[in-house]
């Protein structure tokens, strides 16, 4: 669903006036202004803060992971190679949703090598937040289920854990038929797992540079409509969500369970019924 937000934050930065960043559109908009904002839930913030934060969890160690928003027409990418917990707005990248062109890039850094998995979400699953780390218990679950004779190796599941209800279920979907206001957007919730149902999160196999993963990716994605996360062996996980707080929210939820996964096989304790 269209977002009102990017004019609101053009009107409301566009006379902010910094120096660094380049504009490859040659508009007359002052790319700066883009990542320029006092609120602390503009994206160039927002993005900055989630990084300390994963970083304190110790999911985006050293230079690994990253995270993106996108907010109306504007892509938020932190960049490659910047400590997560120094990150400052000024260092991110902007990207033209449409066109795919960067409107606002730092001079001296390069973008993100998970850009093209970021944007596999935002095109195939509409995310407005995409958050990929290397947590320690992610890389577990995905080492057990290639490791253990009785489990899936391209797939993690689990089930009866109160945590699942924090996992959307699926996706909301246009209704079929006009609202009563004669319009064709009306919202069907998804709505979250319950209790009884069974998590799944598909495992696609890690490749030597993380760029390469996109078309692994897509196809976990397509293979897998209800998935809001897709685990990368040996290395990590992408999770997205319709916005910030979904992305985030599950992307705690996801650690907690592989957590609780992982002492689970400790104890001999299966992971589902059957
Ligand atoms: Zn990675």
């Amino acid at each position: 669903m269209a977002e009102p937000a990017v004019s609101a934050i053009d009107g409301v930065y566009a006379n902010t006036q910094t120096t660094a960043g380049r504009n490859d559109n040659n508009n007359n908009t002052n790319p700066d202004a883009l990542i320029t904002s006092p609120d602390h839930d503009h994206p160039a913030n927002l993005i900055c803060s989630l990084c300390r934060q994963f970083y304190t969890q110790g999911w985006v160690t050293g230079t690994g992971g990253g995270t993106s928003i996108k907010k109306g027409e504007h892509i938020f990418l932190a960049p490659s190679g910047v400590q997560k917990e120094l990150m400052q707005p000024k260092d991110l990248f902007v990207m033209d949703a449409k066109s795919g062109e960067y409107i606002r890039r730092p001079e001296v850094l390069k973008p993100s090598a998970c850009t093209p998995l970021f944007m596999a979400a935002y095109t195939l699953r509409d995310a407005g937040c995409c958050i990929h780390t290397h947590s320690i218990h992610a890389v577990l679950v995905t080492l057990l289920c290639e490791s253990l004779p009785n489990l899936n190796t391209d797939v993690f599941e689990i089930e009866q854990i109160e945590q699942i209800k924090g996992i959307a279920r699926g996706y909301d979907v246009l209704a079929d038929e006009a609202g009563e206001d004669g319009k064709r957007a009306v919202m069907k919730k998804a709505g979250n797992l319950g209790y009884f149902d069974r998590l799944r999160i598909p495992i696609i196999e890690n490749t030597a540079h993380e760029e390469d993963l996109r078309d692994t990716l897509e196809e976990a994605i397509k293979q897998w409509p209800d998935a809001h996360a897709v685990l990368v062996r040996r290395h990590g996980i992408y999770v997205w969500g319709r916005d910030v707080a979904q992305a985030k929210t599950q992307c705690e939820s996801l650690d907690y369970i592989f957590q609780l996964a992982v002492e689970m096989h400790k104890l001999g304790l299966p992971w589902t019924k059957n």
